[in-house]
């Protein structure tokens, strides 16, 4: 299962603490996670194995809505700042709209992405 993962950066430490509560759901279910740059950076710091892209601003989101679109990307955890400006939001809401055009789980906040992680548990 290919997980991305996407945090803001007034998201960023959330989506590290988010997965350390998930460590064992990640490890139990062979998640591969994929992630935008700096994102990635973050939470390899953590400890996790991340394949990184590019930064979300200069196309990192693109680049994951792409394998979305592709079907090669399971679920989506994109932990936006909506108290932020981002100049790159034309590529958010591309790949918030590719999401829905293929029916692909999207969770952009922790309490959305808990109850995601919990299907994954029950293999829902
Ligand atoms: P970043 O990109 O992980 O490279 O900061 C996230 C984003 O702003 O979309």
């Amino acid at each position: 299962m290919e997980i991305a993962i996407i945090a803001h950066d007034g998201k960023k430490a959330e989506m590290v603490q988010f997965l350390n509560e998930q460590a064992e759901t990640l490890h139990k279910n062979e998640v591969t996670l994929i992630s935008t740059g700096t994102t990635g950076s973050k939470v390899e710091k953590a400890g996790f194995k991340v394949t990184k892209l590019l930064s979300g601003p200069i196309g990192g989101d693109a680049q994951i809505a792409a394998r979305v679109a592709e079907g090669k990307c399971d679920i989506v955890i994109f932990f936006r700042d909506p108290l932020d400006k981002h100049p790159h939001e034309p590529d958010i809401s591309m790949l918030m709209r590719i999401c829905d055009v293929h029916d692909v789980p999207l969770a952009t906040n922790p309490a959305s992405a808990n109850l995601l992680f919990k299907g994954i548990v029950n293999n829902i």
